[in-house]
């Protein structure tokens, strides 16, 4: 069983008419691939959820009343000036969005889209500003010095005596730099540092926000959250995650979400580890310059508690031959387990009619690099036609779509010894090696099937021995080897090998 309807089921066991699955994050910075796996993991819950008839909610809240903490790398230092105000109030800096938090939500809601993870986005700004969560504001604040000893329980430091759930963002200044004054009931005085002060009603002004800790468990407990992964960072022993259990249980009265621990995130083949304040991240739109849509949700069906490796190296084709397995084994072409066919039900972003015929990753490395893109189907086509294989108009669609992520896979990513091109080197052969080349060439001039070639291929090899195929490929395209020799040849086309061979 996928470990998505493991938890679906989990979940439902809480008996209710509609089931809610929670992420959510500060947009601060870019979210990267590595915050992705928060959103894959509610997504598949989630789509598991629906799957087994059951009314879900997926919510992505942005956490974008959270202060402004620090001015990252690369933006004008001026920017200290909004320190203290919530990122939903602070300019963006590079001007092309509202703010500074929608500079980073508009990325990730046009990439969600793109990958047709349906969440309903929604801004704890608007949220605290109508007041939303006044009541547990309330509850907060009565509740104060339980709250101080739960979290007290697991620091070294206790809070100050006068520590508070709640920040206030000034009206004059719109920082939290402010002093409070609990007067009871909904009520409170707050001092700004910049000189303003106000008695305010929190049901009525939305200036108030819970901090953090508080804040999350207050969550659960307004939408009955049910299901909520997070990552490590949350889960360290007295880390967010066991405070929010104990305050959600002891002050919200509300019995806390399935909420697993999923592992990190690394790249593979790329430079350097991924930081977000160093700015070498990788988003989902660099996986997608890579990885088709259903191949990038594929990659966070991996066990939530095992690190995925996301490839930009040569194992890009490994994670592109595990998918186009999933495939066959859904469409019962291949034998596999339910759980490879779940795998697949889960990522799909097509239900094709039959299983679609795809051409590897590692075969259109090479085809890419031969082929005309202008008539790229037109082509595969011919050579296909060759082989005896016949593609659909749609398997020619998917096929030039995988080949547009291979381009851009060699562009920035692929080992040299990937990339190759006809050679035009002059390479000296002895009188025997060059009757060989002669041999293979007036074979190529039959109008044989790519497997007869090869047939015909190893015939000669059998006669001369193996060195034929290293002259070949060494003449081609001036390495010692390469992909299958006949499919080589015809994606360079019979006729310019010959041609090229008549150098020799
Ligand atoms: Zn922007
Ligand atoms: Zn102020």
């Amino acid at each position: 069983m996928h470990w998505a309807d493991n938890f679906a089921e989990e979940v439902i066991k809480r008996n209710k008419e509609e089931f809610i699955v929670e992420s959510g994050i500060t947009p601060s910075g870019i979210v990267h691939v590595g915050n992705a796996r928060e959103i894959f993991t509610q997504y598949f819950v989630y789509e598991s959820l629906k799957k087994l008839g059951k009314k879900a909610r997926f919510l992505y809240i942005w956490d974008d009343f959270d202060r402004f903490r620090k001015v990252p790398k690369g933006v004008d230092k001026k920017f200290e000036a909004y320190i203290g105000m919530p990122v939903s109030k602070v300019p963006d800096p590079w001007g092309c969005h509202e703010s500074y938090a929608d500079h980073f939500k508009s990325k990730l809601v046009e990439e969600l889209k793109k990958l047709k993870v349906d969440a309903e986005f929604i801004s704890a700004t608007e949220l605290y500003e109508k007041c939303t969560f006044a009541e547990n504001i309330k509850i907060a604040l009565e509740k104060n010095e339980k709250i101080k000893e739960i979290l007290n329980k697991f620091r070294k430091e206790p809070l100050e005596e006068d520590w508070l759930p709640i920040r206030v963002y000034c009206e004059k200044c719109l920082k939290d730099t402010t002093k409070l004054k609990y007067l009871g009931n909904y009520e409170l005085k707050y001092t700004c540092d910049c000189g303003h002060e106000n008695k305010i009603d929190f049901r009525e002004k939305g200036i108030v926000k819970l901090k953090w800790r508080v804040d999350w468990p207050s969550r659960w407990q307004y939408y009955g959250v049910d299901f909520e992964s997070s990552g490590k960072d949350h889960k360290s022993y007295g880390g967010s995650w066991d405070t929010a259990v104990l305050i959600s249980k002891e002050i919200f009265n509300y019995e806390p979400p399935i909420g697993p621990m999923y592992e990190h995130i690394f790249l593979k083949g790329q430079k350097g580890k991924m930081s977000s304040s160093e700015g070498n991240v990788a988003t989902l739109s660099d996986l997608l310059e890579i990885f088709e849509l259903a191949i990038v949700r594929f990659l966070y069906t991996q066990r939530i508690n095992k690190a995925i490796f996301v490839p930009f190296d040569m194992d890009v084709y490994n994670i592109y031959n595990e998918f186009d397995k999933i495939e066959k084994i859904y469409y019962a072409m291949e034998k596999g387990t339910e759980e490879d066919r779940r795998r697949y039900e889960l990522v799909r972003m097509e239900n094709y009619k039959k299983c679609p015929q795809r051409i590897s990753f590692s075969e259109l490395t090479f085809l890419v690099q031969f082929l005309p893109k202008e008539n790229f189907s037109e082509k595969i086509s011919e050579i296909l036609e060759q082989r005896d294989v016949k593609m659909s108009e749609k398997d020619l669609e998917l096929a030039e779509l995988r080949a547009e992520k291979v381009r851009n896979w060699i562009e920035k990513y692929a080992p040299e010894d990937v990339k190759i091109k006809l050679s035009t080197e002059k390479i000296p052969l002895s009188e025997a090696e060059k009757e060989i080349i002669k041999e293979i060439s007036s074979v190529l001039k039959k109008d044989l099937s790519t497997e007869d070639l090869q047939h015909e291929l190893f015939r000669i090899s059998k006669k001369h021995g193996k060195a034929i195929f290293k002259i070949s490929y060494k003449i081609l395209i001036g390495k010692p080897q390469g992909p299958k020799l006949a499919y080589l040849i015809d994606a360079i086309g019979r006729k310019k090998v010959i041609e090229r061979f008549k150098e020799f």
